[in-house]
């Protein structure tokens, strides 16, 4: 029986009860369609809740973790992203991060800052470069 049916089903019942003679008969059934529409209600809420989750699985299926972020998989096989790791965990959302310097990814949403494979320590690199610069002459 669909929702539609219940409602047709209350309006004839109503129509019925005016016509009732007993009061507390009348009273009790209009008590039971208050509470039918209180369950209707609240199962269509229960629906939209359910619907909303199942979207939500949906989405974080296609949501591929590779340290440290999120790439989205899409259905032809390309990778979409990356995405703050912290904000999805933490909220479901899909923010994308950019780069700062190479191998850092900034969010702009909840700050968090992540390193990748790329990042390397700033300090010993530079002090090589300079070292090498100074034995190639130009800086004699
Ligand atoms: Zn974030």
């Amino acid at each position: 029986m669909g929702w539609q049916d219940t409602k047709n089903l209350i309006s004839d019942t109503l129509a019925l009860v005016d016509g009732l003679k007993n009061p507390e008969l009348r009273e009790k059934i209009n008590q039971l369609r208050k509470s039918l529409l209180d369950a209707m209600e609240e199962n269509t809420g229960l629906r939209e809740e359910n619907m909303e989750l199942q979207q939500q699985l949906s989405d974080k299926s296609e949501m591929v973790f590779r340290k440290p972020h999120y790439w989205l998989k899409k259905k032809d096989g390309s990778e979409d992203g990356p995405f703050c790791s912290k904000c999805f965990d933490d909220k479901n959302q899909k923010i994308r991060v950019r780069e700062g310097v190479t191998g850092i990814w900034i969010c702009h949403v909840c700050k968090d800052v992540a390193k990748d494979g790329r990042f390397k320590p700033v300090s010993s690199g530079a002090v090589g470069h300079v070292r090498s610069l100074g034995r190639n002459g130009w800086m004699r």
